[in-house]
């Protein structure tokens, strides 16, 4: 058994929890390849350590003095270091960053001294050999596109040298040996690349929650945890809003078909949520999760006989294609076809968008909405359980929520409903209520 085991953020805020990752890394002799973040949060008022080195390197691409900010990084980590009795020194590390910062080395490798910093610090600290990510992980391009074949090459055969090792999160350098970043929370990503690399049996991603939870916490008081979920079901909720995990981890691993394990760095007893390919066991509920955004638009298009006219979808997104704006759902009825888009990507090209519709369909009619909500319930469950989206009808229609779209996934793993923005909360309690407070 071998495991990749990453740690974000909050699981590296501090000397405390560094001693819980390290007694979580020794329980396992597993856990042979270690992935940090920056420091998180301390306290909920408290700055991660990568805001602040952006907002240094800002100061200092300006020209304004960025020499404090530095020096209350530098103290992240000394109050790391001192915690831990460790007789380190990043003086010259610190030194060379300064350097950089002169140089205008970018915000990305600005940004990334956070990782790579905690991966020394917890390489010491924990007596294994630190990889610096910058000689195993490559982008292609400055656009961020991964190279994941000159990776896999170098990263594999790295790895195969070492029994443990600490590689930094969320970033690795360009062909011109510059640094560059994934996105923000990109450090799951690196954690899924060396699974993949390294070829092992789990990665363990660490956090500060026991999981995925069925719904947002911020909706439903106490929800109930997710124990098994699919990456198709796992895309769906996290392209919905869901958080935990970057939603661009699954990728690597899932080639490999590696199961990813959420666990909580401040209850490691619990079981936390298993991501995995397929699986034979049922979910608890029908469901096994309901995410939503806020904020889109609906252009809703009709015309006598549209049915018949050949070409007339694509017509209609064409209008939207022209002006870059991509669209979300296309549920069509007889004579009309509805285009759901997001509102902040619409709104600026709403005229364009009408126009370009009148010249490519000639419509009857075309109506706008706004302020509308997505939700979307996922669940891998749906397929063998009938009535389903009958329930979700009947429970919103209790709660006076007016649906103004309903769409089934063709894989039926999903149903997505429209509401308006100003029932979301009350749509999403109801939806929960009739699917696991129900259930005993
Ligand atoms: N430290 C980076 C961030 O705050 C990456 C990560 O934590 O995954 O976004």
């Amino acid at each position: 058994m071998s495991k990749v085991v990453k740690f974000g953020g909050s699981s590296l805020a501090n000397a405390e929890q560094f001693k819980k990752v390290e007694s979580i890394i020794r329980a396992d002799s597993a856990r042979q390849y270690v992935v940090p973040s920056a420091p998180g949060k301390r306290f909920p008022k408290d700055s991660k350590v990568t805001d602040m080195l952006y907002a240094c390197y800002d100061l200092a691409e300006q020209g304004k003095d960025y020499k404090g900010l530095l020096e209350e990084i530098k103290s992240r980590y000394q109050e790391i270091l001192d915690g831990l009795d460790m007789e380190m020194s990043l003086e010259e590390e610190f030194e060379r960053i300064e350097e950089n910062f002169e140089k205008k080395a970018g915000r990305d490798y600005a940004a990334s001294r956070g990782e790579y910093l905690n991966g020394i610090v917890l390489a010491a600290y924990l007596g294994f050999p630190f990889i610096d990510a910058a000689e195993v992980i490559f982008f292609a391009d400055e656009e961020g596109t991964w190279d994941s074949e000159r990776t896999k090459a170098v990263l594999s055969k790295r790895l195969a040298e070492c029994e443990n090792a600490v590689i930094p999160g969320f970033y690795g350098s360009l062909p011109d040996g510059r640094i560059k970043t994934f996105s923000r929370g990109g450090s799951d990503i690196t954690g899924s690349i060396v699974a993949q690399a390294a070829g092992v049996d789990v990665y363990e991603n660490w956090t500060d929650v026991s999981g995925f939870l069925i719904a947002d916490p911020r909706i439903i008081q106490n929800p109930k945890g997710i124990d098994v979920i699919t990456y198709r079901e796992l895309r769906e909720l996290s392209y919905m809003g869901a958080t935990v995990l970057h939603e661009d981890a699954i990728f690597p691993v899932r080639q490999e078909g590696i199961p990813i394990n959420i666990k909580n760095t401040n209850a490691p007893e619990d079981e936390g949520t298993w991501i995995v390919g397929s699986t034979g066991q049922k979910s608890k509920y029908v469901i096994t999760g309901i995410a939503g955004k806020k904020g889109f638009c609906s252009i809703s298009v009709e015309k006598d006989m549209m049915n018949s006219e050949i070409g007339f979808g694509r017509k209609v997104l064409s209008a939207f294609e022209e002006q870059g704006i991509s669209f979300e759902h296309m549920p069509s009825g007889i004579d009309t076809l509805t285009v759901f888009v997001h509102q902040d990507e619409f709104i600026d090209k709403e005229q364009k968008v009408v126009a370009g519709l009148h010249r490519l369909v000639k419509p009857d009619t075309i109506e706008i909405e706004s302020d509308l909500a997505l939700i979307a319930v996922v669940g891998r469950g749906m397929k063998s359980t009938r009535g389903t989206a009958g329930r979700i009808f009947s429970a919103l229609a209790h709660n006076n929520v007016n649906v103004k779209m309903i769409d089934q996934g063709s894989s039926e793993l999903n149903i997505i409903i429209g509401v308006n923005n100003d029932d979301f909360e009350t749509a999403i309690r109801a939806i929960y209520d009739i699917f696991v407070l129900t259930v005993v």
